[in-house]
């Protein structure tokens, strides 16, 4: 691995809120000054590619970027634009909700959910970052 990959991958295990391409690029460059727009977008295809990454499109938003490889669906707050990780209830990844017509094998599966997160719905002021990384989460802040 190059370390412009290493470095957009660490980016994206850093915080799990699905950045942008461009959100990305904007947290890698704070960290490599000369990288490029187009290296993040090649370093994000490679990474993808190598199953590392799974990108996540809803309607025509920009694709954002999840390394979380657990079989797992998208919350997206219709609030505030976060996109949270919701898990399977059940091991065999949610399949068993779902009349899957007979004979067919699923191969892949990708659920979307919309509305609002715990602190939209809450009538909560904030901001995309708080949302994601979650009120309960350990101050992250100090390297
Ligand atoms: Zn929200
Ligand atoms: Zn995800």
């Amino acid at each position: 691995m190059t370390r412009q990959r290493r470095l957009v991958y660490d980016v994206l295990l850093r915080d799990l809120d699905h950045p942008t391409a461009s959100e990305v690029f904007l947290r890698a460059k704070d960290q490599l000054a000369g990288i490029s727009l187009a290296t993040v977008y090649n370093c994000l295809e490679t990474l993808t590619e190598a199953g590392l990454v799974k990108q996540v499109n809803l309607d025509r938003e920009p694709s954002r970027y999840c390394p979380n490889l657990n079989e797992h669906a998208h919350f997206f707050c219709m609030g505030c634009g976060a996109v949270e990780d919701v898990a399977p209830a059940s091991r065999d990844g949610g399949l068993q909700g779902w009349c899957i017509p007979s004979g067919s094998r699923v191969e892949k599966m990708e659920v979307a959910m919309r509305g609002l997160c715990r602190r939209c719905a809450a009538g909560e002021e904030h901001s995309v970052e708080t949302a994601a990384s979650g009120a309960s989460a350990p101050d992250r802040s100090a390297n």
